[in-house]
């Protein structure tokens, strides 16, 4: 019988890879999990209960065929859990290790529900690719035909790989543009290695590569070449430019020295671990080394801060956000994850102002601290903390924080991270492109199934299009408008995804 081995939720508890010791892990990049071992993988795979109606899958953004992987995982037929996982995910080792499973797949899995505790879905969908890579099953692409038609790609992050790997398979022509100088996108100078190593990316981009996508890289969209250029190199084209404008804080000082944006703190500390030479980083700028860190922001983003700190070896980090610990957007694991090395969060609080006096030093010396004419402080002392309390529901139902008048307090700091979100940038306006649609929000306007823009030819995925979201989604989008240009090109409906 097909369940055999399956339904042993009951007498198995969960379990997920051994953690490394907070004292170990804070001292390196590499991720913070181990390995499963197979017998546990399998073991693991085998409390499922193989539901009929799987709200794992519902709650995939891929759909990605749980119950099938996990069987043949437990049963011990890896090569095919592998067939079957990557059918619906271009890179399931990567989601396996970052994506939100506890909002997602796992937090919708029946035996969590009923108090069993969930199916650790993203940990064995990880075992099972990098057992794939380590077999040797994972291939580049090797299409059946070569077609003639070619597809422009702007941005190499998952939602621009995604569309590579599934049009290069079906035989396209594909370039994909990246400002950077390695592919990836927010996979490589983003998320830091104790979430995601490098190496499972830069693997990625290698196997894409020999599956024969073009990569241009250090090409700035924009600047050094057009938009216009582009569409007029390939018959079709596609932006997953992502999102990189910082939101920012409007407060006294601002701009003052030693207040940084997370995506420079954290793009700096990635490339560092590459070995590269950052110039930031090395005159202390981009370094938390010795200093009493401060982030704001409660998002992923922010809690990747806190923890490169901690590995940096700052004195001390503090985390600050106006909500409470149940309201904050950012995943619970991670808070989890942080504590245990050592950051503190400070709930309920927002910054006042940033301030270079020192308390103690004659106030000529403070303004000394203040550069020429432009007035910026040049070098942040403390950050002047408001406390805050929750009001009533704004219209998306979350509480909003309201001001403790008389509360404030100062509270020193070396070093502040901004990790307040992101917008999009004003492409049509950077790109010189009246046509291109945008919304309210400045994300481009693209249909919510062809991923077409209002430009004939052009498409668009992943953050750029969405605001802010997630891998998952972006690799989705990427795999729906492969398929949308596919079509497109060939002039057929659209094509079904290998
Ligand atoms: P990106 O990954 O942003 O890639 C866009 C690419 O386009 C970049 O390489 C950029 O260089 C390039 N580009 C932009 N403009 C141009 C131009 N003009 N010319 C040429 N190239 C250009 N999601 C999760 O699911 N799990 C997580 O744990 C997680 N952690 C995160 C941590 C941080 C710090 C951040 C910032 C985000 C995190 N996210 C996480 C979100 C996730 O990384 C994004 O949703 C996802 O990467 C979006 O993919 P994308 O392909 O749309 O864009
Ligand atoms: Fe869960 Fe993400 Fe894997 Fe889907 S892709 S099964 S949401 S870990
Ligand atoms: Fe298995 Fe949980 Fe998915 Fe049901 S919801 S099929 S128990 S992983």
């Amino acid at each position: 019988m097909a369940t055999q081995k399956m339904l042993k939720f009951v007498s198995t508890p969960r379990e997920m890879p051994v953690k490394r010791p907070a004292t170990e892990r804070s001292e390196d990049f590499h991720e913070i999990y181990r390995e499963f071992a197979d017998a546990k993988a399998a073991e693991q795979a085998s409390r499922c209960s193989q539901c009929g109606v799987p709200y794992c899958q519902s709650h995939c953004p891929l759909h990605n065929n749980i119950p099938d992987w996990l069987r043949l995982t437990a049963e011990g037929r890896l090569e095919e859990a592998y067939r079957v996982s990557q059918a619906t995910n271009t890179f399931p080792e990567i989601c396996g290790r970052i994506c939100p499973q506890d909002r997602l797949c796992e937090g919708n899995c029946v035996i969590e529900q009923s108090g069993h505790g969930t199916v650790t879905i993203g940990s064995i969908e990880k075992y099972i690719t990098d057992t794939a890579w380590e077999r040797g099953w994972v291939q580049p692409a090797a299409p059946v035909m070569e077609r003639s038609e070619s597809v422009g790609i702007i941005g190499a992050g998952p939602g621009g790989l995604a569309a590579a790997d599934m049009l290069r398979r079906q035989g396209f022509q594909v370039t994909v543009y990246d400002r950077y100088d390695r592919a990836g996108g927010l996979l490589t100078y983003g998320i830091p290695g104790f979430k995601l190593e490098k190496d499972v990316v830069m693997r990625r981009n290698a196997l894409l590569q020999d599956g024969g996508v073009d990569f241009v890289l250090n090409c700035n969209v924009g600047q050094d070449i057009s938009f216009d250029a582009i569409r007029g190199k390939h018959d079709a084209v596609l932006i997953a430019t992502g999102v990189y404008k910082t939101r920012d804080l409007d407060i006294d000082n601002a701009d003052a020295g030693g207040v940084v944006r997370a995506i420079d703190y954290l793009t700096a500390s990635n490339k560092v671990e590459f070995g590269d030479e950052v110039p930031d980083f090395e005159d202390g700028e981009l370094n938390a080394r010795g200093k009493r860190v401060i982030v704001i922001g409660g998002g992923d983003t922010a809690m990747d801060c806190v923890r490169t700190a901690i590995r940096q070896g700052a004195l001390s980090v503090k985390c600050l956000y106006r909500r409470d610990r149940a309201n904050m957007p950012g995943s619970q694991r991670e808070v989890q994850n942080a504590e245990e090395e050592g950051v503190e969060f400070v709930w309920m609080s927002a910054p006042g102002s940033f301030i270079g006096h020192v308390p103690g030093i004659a106030m000529q010396a403070q303004e000394a601290d203040v550069d020429g004419p432009t007035g910026k402080l040049a070098q942040i002392a403390q950050v002047r903390v408001q406390k805050m309390r929750l009001g009533a529901p704004d219209v998306s139902g979350r509480q909003s924080p309201e001001l403790i008048e008389g509360a404030d307090y100062d509270e020193p700091a070396d070093l502040v991270i901004k990790a307040l979100g992101f917008e999009p940038e004003d492409l049509p306006k950077l790109w010189g492109v009246d046509g291109l649609e945008v919304t309210r929000w400045g994300t481009i306007k693209a249909n919510f199934q062809t991923h077409q823009t209002s430009l004939p030819g052009v498409f668009a995925v992943g953050d750029i299009v969405r605001g802010a979201s997630l891998v998952v989604w972006a690799i989705r989008d990427g795999r729906e408008a492969a398929e949308s240009i596919a079509g497109y090109l060939t002039g057929e409906a659209r094509i079904a995804a290998e």
